[in-house]
């Protein structure tokens, strides 16, 4: 076995290729085997959609599954490389991070050939399937702790022309939020190594709670739009229905937006998603459990703002996020 990363199939081949990218083994686990199809077909553009990044978000790795079921069929011309699962032992885990290293793949970019899993799992992303593209999708979720919506999502770019592409691009799924949000934790993104290159990066983060079939639609059907928009696949964008609702809108949040617990204790949400409040608005209310002659405690909007994430309803320790605020995007 070569130990080196290497892909079992020649991504330059014409039509359908599906194979393994492999990433070898080290001194913490064996040789990894991740599943990758391709679907060339000629000039046009190059696009790769990855899922299973966190291993606790199994929206991507079955959207990316349905896809390449249907794709063969619609896609037109063009390159798309999809990968459902990133990090396969975080997703048998049902653990965030890598459960071998404990590091999150999604700060381990670009990775090292010669470090622990996670990075080389990194790694062979960076050298062999990023220089194949000039576009990723890389497909996230909130997770069972938040009430949140299906949104396409970017961090602020420094470059302008970059960051208008990528919020056309963010947009293009119409779902029904587009967020730009600001956040600080990025070394070791995979956002940011392809940002760096030039190339558009959008993080789809497919929704809180649990996965059901009516919410799994919507996400599949944000990615067509997208694919639509890309001009890889032909037909008409439509804005999925969501909680009754056909539409879009773009917000922005910065790190000020973010609502922390006053406390220790039980979070009980007292607004929704997408619920638009204003200053001194309820938003929940902590309840401490230590004792109950600690007075529970409101949480109130600081100004006027679109709630764009809450937690729905968890234990939750002092100064911890509860809550993501958002306003109108202006560029
Ligand atoms: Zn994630």
């Amino acid at each position: 076995m070569s130990d080196t990363p290497h892909l079992t199939f020649d991504l330059d081949e014409l039509g359908i290729s599906k194979g393994h990218l492999v990433i070898p083994k080290g001194a913490d686990c064996e040789a990894l085997s991740l599943p990758v199809f391709s679907l060339n077909k000629g000039k046009g553009p190059r696009l790769l959609i990855t899922g299973g990044c966190h291993g606790n978000e199994l929206e991507g790795p079955i959207v990316a599954r349905r896809l390449v079921d249907w794709l063969p069929e619609a896609q037109t011309c063009g390159r798309v490389i999809i990968v459902p699962v990133l990090n396969p032992p975080a997703v048998q885990a049902w653990s965030r991070n890598t459960p071998v290293d404990g590091l999150n793949l999604n700060r381990s970019f670009p990775g090292r050939a010669d470090g622990s899993v996670t990075e080389r799992i990194a790694d062979a992303v960076s050298r062999l399937l990023l220089p194949t593209t000039d576009t990723v999708f890389d497909l996230h979720s909130f997770g069972p702790m938040w009430d949140f919506p299906p949104a396409s999502t970017t961090h602020p770019i420094a470059d302008a022309d970059l960051m208008a592409k990528t919020v056309r691009m963010a947009e293009a799924f119409k779902f029904p939020m587009t967020l730009v949000w600001e956040y600080h934790d990025t070394p070791g993104m995979f956002d940011i190594l392809v940002q760096n290159q030039g190339k558009v990066f959008i993080c789809a983060e497919l929704g809180g709670g649990t996965i059901g079939s009516e919410a799994l639609s919507i996400y599949e059907a944000g990615v067509r739009n997208a694919l639509i928009a890309l001009g890889l696949v032909e037909g008409e964008a439509e804005y999925p229905i969501f909680r009754q609702k056909k539409s879009s809108q773009t917000l922005e949040t910065l790190s000020s937006d973010e609502l922390k617990s006053p406390a220790r204790g039980i979070f009980e949400p007292r607004c929704s998603m997408l619920d638009n409040v204003r200053q001194g608005d309820l938003i929940g209310t902590l309840h401490p459990m230590d004792s109950l002659s600690a007075d529970s405690i409101d949480i109130r909007a600081p100004r006027t703002s679109t709630v764009c994430a809450i937690r729905s309803g968890a234990h939750v320790d002092a100064n911890q996020t509860v809550a993501l605020l958002a306003r109108p995007l202006k560029l």
